[in-house]
Parts: C-alpha cells; sequence; structure tokens
C-alpha cells in the first residue's frame, strides 16, 4: 500500500514543508502520492509533481476548498484514505484537528508530531513536553500521522515532473464555518519558518515592554516570539505562542528574554541552532539549555540589541 502526503501550500506556492514531508514519507518505503487541496492550486500542485520522489499528485481544486476547514478535511482523507497504509501531513493546527478525526471514521491509528521514523513500522515522537521520546509501532495497519518538517530534510526537485491527477472534493455536512482569519506577524518573516527569532516571557511586563522584543526582531529580520505566561497575561497574541501547545520553532537563533525556561516552552525550542538567554536569575531552568546566557535585566539589555545588532 502506498503514502500519501498532504501538500501544504498558501494557495500560490508549494510551502517548503512539503518536501521535507516527502523525504519522511520516504523512510516508509512505499510509492508516495502527493494530495493538494485548494481553489485555483494549479501551480502548487506543479511544483509539487516535481518533487523527487513523488510518484502521483492528486489536485482538490474547487471553490469550495479556497479555505480548507478540518471537517473537510478529514472527509476528503477519509474519501480517499482507503488506498493508503500511511497518511502524513505537516504537524501545524489543522492537520491537528484534522487527523485524529480522519483516524476515529477511517478506524485507524493516529500519531503526532513524528521526528524520525527509522523503520516502515516505527515512529519516533516526543511526549510529555519532549521529556520523553518515544519510539512507537502502532498496532493498526492504517495511520494517519502529523510530522515535525524540520526533522527532515528537504527532497530534492526533478525534471521529470510526475502526472497531476484531478480528485472531486468530498465536503463534509457544515457544523462550522470560517468566520474570519488574521494574520499575525505582519509583514515579519513566518515564526516557524524565521531564521532568527526574539520572543518574551512574563518576565517583559507589559504588551508595551513587548515592543521592546519586536523592535529586536526587527533589526535582525527575524520572527516574533511569546511564552504562554506572556500570553496568558495578554502581552501577545496567541498565535505567537511557542511551546508544547503553541508553535514549534527551528531558528538558527532564538533570543529567549525575561522566560524562565519551563519544559513545556523548551519542547518548542529544541530544534533551535544557538539558544540565546537573557534572565536576571542566575538559577533560571533556560539557563540549562542556552548556549549564550546573559544574567542581566532584559530593560537593560533590549534597548542596546535593538541598536547595537547588526542590521540584517
Ligand atoms: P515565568 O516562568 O514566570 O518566567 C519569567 C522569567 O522572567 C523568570 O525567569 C524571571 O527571572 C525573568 N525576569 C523577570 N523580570 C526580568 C527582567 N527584568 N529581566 C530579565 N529577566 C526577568 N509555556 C510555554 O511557554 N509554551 C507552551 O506551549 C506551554 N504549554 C503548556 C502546556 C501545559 C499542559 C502546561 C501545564 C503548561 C504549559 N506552559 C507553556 C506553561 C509553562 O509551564 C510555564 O508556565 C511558562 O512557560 C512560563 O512562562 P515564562 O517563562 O514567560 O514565565
Amino acid at each position: 500500500m502506498k503514502t500519501l502526503v498532504l501538500a501544504a501550500h498558501d494557495g500560490k506556492n508549494l510551502d517548503d514543508a512539503t518536501a521535507r514531508l516527502v523525504t519522511a514519507a520516504r523512510q516508509l518505503g512505499a510509492p508516495i502520492d502527493v494530495l493538494v487541496i485548494g481553489s485555483g492550486i494549479a501551480a502548487v500542485a506543479g511544483q509539487a509533481a516535481a518533487l523527487d520522489g513523488v510518484s502521483r499528485v492528486r489536485a482538490v481544486d474547487a471553490d469550495a476548498c479556497a479555505t480548507v476547514l478540518a471537517e473537510d478535511l478529514a472527509a476528503q482523507l477519509v474519501a480517499i484514505g482507503a488506498e493508503y497504509r500511511v497518511v502524513v501531513a505537516r504537524h501545524d493546527m489543522l492537520a491537528r484537528a484534522a487527523l485524529p478525526r480522519a483516524a476515529v471514521l477511517a478506524d485507524a491509528g493516529f500519531l503526532a508530531d513524528v521526528t524520525a521514523i527509522p523503520a516502515a513500522d516505527r515512529f519516533i515522537r516526543p511526549m510529555y513536553a519532549g521529556g520523553v521520546v518515544a519510539e512507537v509501532a502502532p498496532v493498526q495497519d492504517r495511520l494517519f500521522i502529523t510530522v515535525r518538517p524540520s526533522a527532515f530534510a528537504p527532497a530534492g526537485t526533478t525534471d521529470a515532473a510526475v502526472t497531476v491527477e484531478p480528485l472531486a472534493a468530498t465536503v463534509a455536512p457544515k457544523r462550522a464555518k470560517l468566520v474570519g482569519r488574521e494574520v499575525a506577524g505582519g509583514d515579519r518573516p513566518d515564526l516557524t519558518r524565521a531564521r532568527i527569532v526574539a520572543a518574551g516571557g512574563r518576565g517583559v511586563g507589559s504588551a508595551e515592554h513587548m515592543k521592546l522584543v519586536e523592535a529586536v526582531a526587527d533589526r535582525v529580520n527575524g520572527a516574533v516570539g511569546a511564552s504562554r505566561a506572556a500570553v496568558d497575561a495578554g502581552f501577545a497574541p496567541n498565535a505567537i505562542q511557542v511551546g508544547q501547545t503553541g508553535k514549534t520553532v527551528a531558528p538558527d537563533v532564538y533570543l529567549a528574554f525575561g522566560i524562565s525556561g519551563a519544559i513545556q516552552h523548551v519542547a518548542g525550542i529544541k530544534d533551535a541552532r544557538v539558544i540565546v538567554a537573557v534572565n536576571k536569575d542566575p538559577d533560571a531552568p533556560i539557563f540549562q539549555i542556552a548556549d549564550i546566557g546573559l544574567v542581566g535585566d532584559i530593560f537593560e539589555v533590549l534597548p542596546r540589541l535593538a541598536s547595537e545588532l547588526p542590521s540584517i
């Protein structure tokens, strides 16, 4: 049986995560189909067809799919899922809502946040906020899995693009509708893909002071993140929460300001190449995982970084 990769895209371009999902899917040793869902997505499907290792692209191109809700995605995956042993999707909000539904409807298994696939029937994933790395051998024949893209290198492209086959849309009975969409972060790079992330914690003290963190991020063309305590306190929007129940980031440099380093926060930054922490408490747990640590007051450090860091 084959493997199905759900393409991640913004309607115009294929997200780099899709090439990484293909690498993950290759570990399963079966032919790989890519499913692209959206409206006006011919170009995206073409990009998917050029990924090395893909056997076929299936494109659901319909007005009704301009916005895909979890119910619709689950219904679509169940409608075509019987051909596939494993359905692979990016570990994002939509897939985290849709794939467990699909797994229940299809009487299949579900695994979240897979970071390695050592064999076709073995999956590595973090548990307990990254405190444990589990090797899971699922008992179900069919599986729906979400994969952490940053854990896999992107597949290359080939000149010999495969066929794109149209597929009819399966739309679920409407129990929910999208009432609006807010793009967080403005012109800043996407948090999950940014090369530099500057993040603020409870130590930042207020939404007003969060602007100091934003100024550092803007200086280095980075994204802004926040701890859950900062989000809960209203200093930052939920969309930029980093950690176990927020976003997983994998930047070259993660700058943590006034963040203590709770295990649930660290779970979201483990893949960062270099972690820099500024905290006034020398015993803060963040210093145990930081590559560079500065014991100091963020209100002295932030303005200096915003004016003295090389502008990128
Ligand atoms: P605190 O722990 O209060 O730390 C604030 C830090 O700021 C302190 O270390 C202090 O020394 C420092 N500080 C204060 N003032 C200054 C100053 N002027 N200069 C320098 N340093 C200063 N948390 C997440 O972040 N992400 C998650 O996804 C997440 N998911 C969770 C899921 C569950 C199920 C649970 C139970 C918890 C979760 N948490 C998550 C919460 C987590 O346990 C911590 O409570 C949270 O990360 C703490 O945020 P913080 O480090 O900003 O705040």
